[in-house]
């Protein structure tokens, strides 16, 4: 039985389970692991790995030669068992994904989920996650965030996606492959408004970029540039005044639905509205001018 010698590893009882360790590997710099995630990799029974070929470039560029299993997002269900058979039988796991923290967009949350109910530990070993790395260095506020992960592929359940986040307060961070980047910045830009946002590029990696501005401008630089690599997408939360605005627009579309319904005139109704609800003119003729283009 292989064991992993640590004070501060939870204490195994004698012919209990073994545990699961999570262990969050590069998102691109090799350098980027830690010494606790290179002693847990050689020394559990096995490590279960999305993509044990891209493991192994990792072990083997710290000759670590322990077997490898693979738990990927199409085996998670089937390979489950023979994961809790071996922890079961008192052995020590250890899971990775391709890159960053297992479970976080990524394989091993049916795992977890499964040691959890068996009562088997599970411990997470931190290592980089791709949108706290963005995150840190993004500019936006990093007090309150929302992580959303992938968008949904099709356009309208993204849209809806994206709808549901439009008034939140707090900065916005989404996963998203390049091939899918334009049409998802695009769909932001309509839901969202051209809100400021950054993409973080090629994080850890010789190509690493942050792109700022307004999502008009993160449009622009994906007509003007090739579309290579991994992206993180972060976009600044709704500002307060905003979310007010709109929901006052509610008010005043209700009321200037009405003055027009009985008859006045838009500048009459305009000038109602904006004395009873102490709004300008201005954004009382916007909105009038809408009311009647959907007549
Ligand atoms: N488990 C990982 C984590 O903890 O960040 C995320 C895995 S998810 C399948 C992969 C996505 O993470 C990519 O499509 C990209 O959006 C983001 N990502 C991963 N590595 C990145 C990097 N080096 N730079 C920018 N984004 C990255």
């Amino acid at each position: 039985m292989s064991e992993v010698v640590n004070e501060q590893q939870p204490a195994r009882t004698q012919g209990g389970p073994g545990t699961l360790y999570l262990c969050g590997t590069p998102i691109g710099n090799l350098e980027d692991v830690s010494q606790r995630v290179l002693r847990i990799l050689r020394s559990v029974h096995t490590i279960a790995a999305e993509d044990t070929r891209h493991t192994r470039k990792l072990l083997s560029a710290y000759d670590i030669h322990t077997p490898l299993v693979s738990l990927h997002e199409h085996n998670e269900a089937a390979r489950t068992p023979e994961v809790l058979r071996i922890l079961g039988d008192g052995h020590d796991v250890a899971l990775v994904s391709d890159a960053g923290m297992p479970g976080i967009s990524d394989p091993g949350v049916y795992l977890v989920r499964a040691c959890v109910a068996e009562g088997i530990p599970v411990v997470s070993v931190p290592g980089p996650s791709a949108f706290l790395t963005a995150l840190a260095a993004s500019g936006l506020p990093t007090e309150r965030f929302t992580f959303e992960g992938f968008l949904p592929r099709r356009r309208k359940e993204r849209r809806e996606r994206l709808s549901q986040v439009r008034d939140l307060p707090h900065t916005l961070i989404f996963y998203e492959a390049p091939h899918r980047l334009r049409s998802a910045l695009d769909d932001m830009r309509e839901v969202l408004g051209d809100r400021w946002a950054v993409l973080a590029r090629e994080l850890t990696k010789l190509h690493e970029e942050y792109i700022r501005g307004p999502l008009s401008r993160l449009i622009e630089w994906c007509s003007t540039h090739a579309v290579r690599g991994e992206f993180v997408i972060l976009v600044a939360g709704a500002s307060p005044e905003r979310v007010r605005a709109e929901a006052g627009d509610e008010e005043l579309h209700e009321m200037l639905r009405r003055l027009l319904g009985d008859g006045m005139s838009v500048r009459d109704a305009v000038r109602t509205a904006a004395e009873r609800l102490g709004v300008s003119k201005r954004r009382a003729y916007d909105v009038a001018l809408r009311i009647e283009e959907e007549v």
